[in-house]
């Protein structure tokens, strides 16, 4: 008997979403380039299913194509980039039209648009899925960011509806729209997810060294504020890092404070802002987190800056309580921020490309699975279902007015960390990314402008009119009319 659905690539994401697809009763083949893997995972199927019949593993990709059902379903779990192109080239001869290939991999989402269009030559059709919540997500319910044709959604969209995590209001997953627009999505959400791990690493820092907690105390902290607006798998996660003892040293203290503070990035953060630089979306928050990487890795720089450059030595306050308060308010007004910046990119591009995409479905699709999970997704959700059309997440009504009550502690937070010379970018970034979109007037930007006609021509309008200027600043300060 044919199986409905076949899987190539079988690392740890293959492995875990084919393991998934056969649990929930579709039979499925699979192969990967190394034999090794196709019996890795058929060893799992054996002891981790109920009905292993479900699961075919296979060594040679002519028999693996021939043992799906036509027209054929295919996802590739491969790394990004040439292994994709050369995982296609290999299963194209053996495919036949009407058949279908879906990139599972963090894909640049143009790779996935020209993939598709020369397959689709061939009448094979193509889709770029973002998937999101890492092994776990992969094996118990990722939440699923599919794009390409509406018509190889529709094929798939049993098999992956059932896959997904399941939310109170569904699986997550939808069709996000043609092209790449599933890729851009998944690298929009891990530009969002490099903020908020920022921001709440600014947060331990701020709780630690300016209020001296101690890791009970923060892991207490974070265990209490994930009962409530910032409830979250990340909030969670940290909740547990907090409580965890270093075992390599056994001396009582916490894991956490003995890590090298370098942090890693694999390329999607950098590929978010590239994005953003590109499009002219501003994305302080999403760019100070890749900054903090970026700057954490020149951690010998550091090391030997710290005997140069002078700064004050924070001091531990009298007011714990209240700084814990203000920590919460400055962490939840960042991430308002942080998801604005990330929508607004999403929604540029899906009207460059004429994507024509739902935000608020997309946002309702991370409610589940992935990294940024989180109970706040459904405000910004309730947000775009007021205004689909909203121009920032900042202007909503209930986020607006979440700013205004948060923004005292907000502020409290980013003053003392300036004066007591500790860093918060994401969280200090975001406010001034705040107050710069709330200020109906910008005398910098009034100078900068008036700059650049000085010395270039590049001309300028007034406020008063809508006509083109350009003053001879530099001789005799007459103002001619350019045109309107
Ligand atoms: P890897 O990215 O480590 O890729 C390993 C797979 O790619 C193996 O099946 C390997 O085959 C295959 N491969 C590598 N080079 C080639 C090549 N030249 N030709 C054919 N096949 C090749 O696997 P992951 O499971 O970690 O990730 C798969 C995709 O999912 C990636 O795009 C990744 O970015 C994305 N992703 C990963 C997440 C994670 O948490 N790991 C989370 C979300 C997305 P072989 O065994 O023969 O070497």
């Amino acid at each position: 008997e044919l199986s409905k659905i076949g899987l190539v690539g079988l690392a740890v994401m293959g492995q875990n979403l084919a393991l998934n697809i056969a649990e929930k009763g579709f039979s499925i083949s699979v192969f990967n380039r190394s034999s090794s893997k196709t019996d890795d995972a058929v060893a799992r199927a054996q002891g981790e299913l109920e009905d292993p019949a479900l699961f075919s593993g296979f060594k040679d990709m002519k028999e693996f194509v021939e043992s799906i059902e036509r027209p054929r379903s295919i996802i590739m779990l491969v790394k990004a980039g040439a292994p994709v192109d050369a995982t296609i080239e290999a299963l194209v001869p053996l495919l036949e039209e009407g058949d279908m290939i879906i990139d599972g991999g963090n894909e640049w989402f143009e790779n996935t648009e020209r993939r598709s269009e020369a397959l689709s030559k061939k009448g094979i059709m193509y889709m770029g899925m973002g998937v999101s919540g890492g092994e776990e997500g992969a094996r118990f319910g990722p939440s699923l960011m599919p794009g390409g044709p509406e018509e190889a959604w529709q094929s798939v969209a049993p098999i992956l509806k059932k896959i997904a995590a399941q939310v109170d209001d569904g699986p997550c997953v939808f069709h996000i729209g043609p092209g790449g627009a599933g890729n851009y999505v998944k690298m929009i959400h891990n530009g969002i997810e490099y903020g908020d791990m920022q921001l709440i690493g600014e947060a331990y820092d701020v709780l630690r060294t300016i209020g001296g907690l101690t890791p009970d105390q923060l892991a207490d902290v974070f265990t209490e504020w994930n009962k409530g607006d910032l409830k979250s798998f990340l909030i969670e996660i940290t909740a547990n890092i907090m409580a965890i003892k270093d075992d390599v040293a056994g001396d009582g203290s916490v894991l956490v404070e003995k890590v090298l503070d370098k942090t890693g990035a694999k390329g999607t953060g950098m590929w978010t802002m590239e994005e953003a630089v590109r499009r002219g979306v501003p994305s302080p928050t999403i760019a100070s987190s890749l900054d903090a990487r970026y700057l954490s890795s020149l951690k010998e720089e550091r090391v030997a800056a710290e005997e140069i450059l002078k700064g004050p030595t924070p001091a531990i306050t009298s007011e714990q309580k209240a700084l814990v308060e203000d920590v919460r308010q400055a962490l939840y007004a960042s991430k308002v921020c942080s998801y604005a910046q990330g929508m607004n990119l999403i929604k540029q591009t899906g009207v460059e490309n004429n994507w024509d995409l739902n935000l608020g479905e997309i946002a309702r699709i991370w409610k589940g699975g992935c990294i940024i999970r989180a109970q706040f997704l459904d405000r910004i959700k309730e947000a775009y279902g007021r205004n689909p059309e909203l121009s920032s997440l900042l202007i909503d009504e209930q986020f607006a007015k979440e700013l205004e009550s948060a923004q005292e502690g907000w502020r409290r937070v980013v003053s003392l960390t300036v004066s007591e010379g500790i860093t918060a970018p994401a969280f200090s970034a975001s406010l001034s990314y705040y107050d710069s979109y709330r200020r109906g007037r910008l005398p910098s930007s009034q100078l900068v402008q008036s700059q650049r006609d000085y010395f270039g021509a590049h001309t300028y309008k007034r406020l008063d009119t809508d006509k083109v200027y350009h003053t001879r600043w530099s001789s005799d300060g007459v103002t001619e009319v350019i045109g309107s």
